[in-house]
């Protein structure tokens, strides 16, 4: 674990392992944290929060440029440790590291522009001030899709805005985390006010959320999970935001440009083996471009060369645990007893050293009932069904019916029609003409059981802040409040 600024075991010595997704083999083990351990973080984050948050904004605006610098320099060591973890193909894993890094500058540039506000009072007899101030210590809980990327969009804001950091990275996916906590501090970052615990989501996370000492959690994971969190988090009342499932619906029209849209349904599904929370999950099409467009994406889908995410040839590496993989069989088998078509992929494939991995080729269905799992819950990975409507408004209809809300995406060449799609997607992000692609000065964030607040863009930075209001009152004016006698 890293805390206050080095590698520590658990108080208890316990550790678990990890494992390499595309061998199944061990690669590493990590302390097993218990609440012990996360006291004593959470107690070194409140200490070092007293100096951090007082530090003036051109230092650590300073320094969050260094960490995003240093973690540039070691971004292909960094990559490879993701893609052993994860699973991802290498160059997917070197764009999320520099994700981390583009995150931290961006949010470098905004420390110290952030103003508040004076403003006179309606009746004239005096001014508020309002300003912004630090929460305190951070709980980030992380998921294991996106171990890197996530826990920018968390430190990145949270630590410009002056607040400090325990952060708990998914079982599965802790070492990328820990090699970037150590790189924060050769960056300069004072010890303690960036920590990392290791250890089980219910006894670590849980103590998080019990610790009266921690003022807020950012949380990404599942929906299910992130309701636990809401009620651990509702005892002493924390600041929140959920970053949670989505089951995105990709509408094409019959106007778009078909080749293009294939594109991005192919790598809007199988980038990250489809364990993206905005991964393409459910394709519309209309009728008229649907046969013409399943045919293709079918034949892009055969192209898709599973493997080892080291292996530079690799498109698509493995899904990240068996469990994630037994789960994804199990939504298409029951599509399949309801009537589905496989066009192509579903099965794990055979022979060779790809058996020892959790891998799964890349499945495309058709004639899927709106009834299956695949349609109506959160698919996590790569398969996808297709579904042929007549018109807008039954795509729009379809698509909103989910009790998700996190991205989706229309495809067109008529803007009146994009944005007609775009202001009834009931999404916290439509891309037009666009697979994904998260930036960092984009806010993002769901709406309906995809969670709430938002990460990235100004927006974001102010989840990290509490909005403190000053009343300042003129007595020449005489006084407002009088006893009644
Ligand atoms: P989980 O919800 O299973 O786990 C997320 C984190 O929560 C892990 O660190 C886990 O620890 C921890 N945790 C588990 N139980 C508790 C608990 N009781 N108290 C506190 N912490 C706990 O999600 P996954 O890791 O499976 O991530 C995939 C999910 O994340 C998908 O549903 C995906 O859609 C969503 N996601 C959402 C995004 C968004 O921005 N909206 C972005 C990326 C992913 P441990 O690993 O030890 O169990």
């Amino acid at each position: 674990m890293f805390v206050d600024g080095q590698y520590v075991d658990s108080h208890t010595e316990a550790t678990f392992e990890v494992f390499d997704p595309a061998s199944g083999e061990k690669i590493d083990s990590v302390p097993k944290g218990d609440r012990e351990d996360v006291r004593m973080a959470v107690d070194v984050a409140e200490r070092a929060y007293a100096k951090w948050s007082e530090t003036p904004t051109g230092e650590r605006s300073r320094t969050l440029f260094k960490i995003s610098e240093l973690v540039r320099g070691e971004a292909e060591e960094l990559a490879k440790t993701l893609t052993n973890e994860q699973g991802k193909p290498l160059g997917e894993a070197r764009s999320e590291v520099n994700s981390f890094a583009n995150t931290c500058e961006y949010y470098a540039g905004l420390t110290g522009r952030v103003r508040g506000a004076h403003t006179p009072f309606s009746t004239g007899d005096g001014y508020f001030i309002v300003t912004k101030r630090p929460i305190g210590v951070v709980g980030a809980i992380l998921p294991w899709n996106f171990p890197v990327s996530l826990m920018g969009w968390k430190v990145g804001p949270g630590l410009a805005a002056g607040n400090t950091f325990v952060v708990k990275p998914a079982s599965t996916t802790p070492l990328t985390d820990l090699k970037i906590a150590q790189l924060v501090v050769r960056a300069g970052l004072p010890r303690g006010v960036l920590n990392v615990v290791t250890g089980p989501g219910a006894v670590v996370g849980e103590e998080m959320l019990d610790n009266p000492k921690v003022q807020k959690i950012a949380f990404t994971g599942e929906t299910a999970t992130g309701k636990r969190i809401m009620e651990g988090s509702s005892k002493h009342i924390k600041r929140l935001t959920l970053e949670l499932g989505g089951s995105d619906p990709m509408i094409v029209c019959d106007d778009a440009d078909v080749d293009l849209a294939v594109e991005g349904a192919a790598w809007g599904r199988f980038r990250n083996c489809g364990q993206s929370c905005t991964s393409v999950k459910r394709l519309f099409l209309f009728e008229k471009i649907a046969g013409e467009f399943t045919d293709k994406l079918v034949k892009k889908v055969k192209t898709i060369r599973l493997g080892p995410g080291l292996d530079p040839k690799t498109h698509m590496g493995p899904l990240h645990t068996d469990e994630q993989r037994e789960k994804v069989e199990s939504m298409v088998e029951d599509a399949k007893e309801r009537g589905a078509e496989v066009l192509t992929g579903g099965r794990r494939p055979k022979g060779g050293e790809l058996e020892k991995g959790y891998f799964y080729e890349p499945a495309l269905l058709a004639d899927v009932d709106y009834k299956a799992a695949m349609a109506s819950e959160e698919c996590f990975g790569p398969a996808l069904p297709i579904f042929v409507v007549k018109d807008m408004n039954e795509a729009l209809e379809r698509a909103n019916d989910t009790i998700y809300g996190l991205g989706s995406s229309v495809w067109t060449n008529n803007l009146e029609r994009a944005y007609y799609a775009a202001e009834r997607m009931e999404a916290g992000t439509t891309w037009v003409n666009s697979p994904p692609i998260a930036r960092a000065e984009v806010p993002f964030g769901g709406f309906k059981q995809s969670g709430f607040g938002r990460e990235l863009g100004l927006e974001g930075l102010d989840y990290y802040y509490e909005t403190k209001s000053i009343q300042v009152y003129d007595y020449t004016q005489g006084k407002k409040w009088h006893f009644p006698v």
